[in-house]
């Protein structure tokens, strides 16, 4: 059942860390797009040194002819292996990101699915290859989007849904797409992720939009007034990327109001 939306605070109080830095969707250098400074010791080390909380790693796992899935296992447990000496304070849990790749289907080979901590779940990678295309008419896109939406929310090991509506630079715009879609069908959607504890990613793809996706912003608006939870996920692939993401969870959590009770968090215990 949906619990009660908290009180959402006034923005964190100057100096004070009302709001934990977390990343619940990291990438290292095994996903094909992380950059080759993302080892686990680095990326790990980063998050201790700007205080951390929580750091969740979530390497791609794309279909079998891209991600070599042996090594994805292998290294996964290698993580596990080596993550015990640096807790706590920081709980760096492995997880794994996901992919829709058509209404209906998502890419999860069974021994990665169980082997993951946590499952970040991306709808709309539209810009891999492998991954259907919306079609090209905005409204017909935006139903597109949602049938993604509802595929990654009805599988039962989704704990958080990836940058929704985010669009990674194709056409359309996340805020066209949002506006486009059936609000009705959304908050049903919205509705159903709360009552099943799956979390809505807030990151960089919103926040960091060269357009700023400021219509998009009522999608978190009507999310937290239903109850539901936020992931706040860097989706670092640089160590760049992980340091400004310490800044922008403060700034995130000033402009909605939100405390640690409005976060989602893992709870599953690493082994
Ligand atoms: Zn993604
Ligand atoms: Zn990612």
């Amino acid at each position: 059942m949906a619990s009660e939306a908290p009180a959402r605070a006034a923005a964190p109080a100057a100096g004070g860390r009302a709001v934990p830095v977390v990343s619940t969707h990291t990438h290292t250098n095994l996903s094909l797009c992380g950059d080759w400074e993302m080892t686990f010791d680095a990326v790990v080390d980063r998050a201790a040194e700007l205080g951390f909380e929580l750091l969740i790693v979530t390497d791609h796992v794309h279909s079998p002819t891209v991600t070599d899935y042996e090594q994805h296992l292998a290294t996964s447990a290698w993580y596990r292996a080596c993550r015990g000496v640096r807790q706590p304070p920081l709980r760096v849990v492995i997880g794994a990101e996901f992919e829709v790749v058509a209404p209906g289907r998502i890419t999860a080979p069974a021994d990665l699915v169980e082997a993951a901590e946590c499952a970040v779940v991306a709808p709309n990678h539209y810009q891999c290859p492998w991954v259907q295309p919306p079609p090209g008419l905005l409204r017909d896109a935006a139903a597109f989007e949602l049938d993604n939406l509802a595929t990654a929310l009805a599988w039962p090991h989704t704990d958080i849904v990836a940058h929704p509506f985010a669009t990674t630079g194709m056409a359309p715009a996340p805020d066209d797409l949002y506006l486009a879609c059936d609000q009705g069908r959304l908050r049903e959607l919205l509705s159903q992720a709360v009552a099943t504890g799956i979390a809505l990613e807030l990151q960089p793809k919103f926040w960091r939009a060269e357009k700023p996706a400021s219509r998009l912003a009522q999608l978190y608006e009507d999310w937290l007034a239903l109850g539901g939870r936020v992931a706040l996920g860097s989706d670092a692939h640089r160590l760049v990327g992980l340091t400004r993401w310490a800044g922008d969870v403060v700034d995130i959590c000033g402009r909605f109001g939100l405390t640690r009770d409005h976060l989602w968090w893992p709870v599953t215990k690493e082994g």
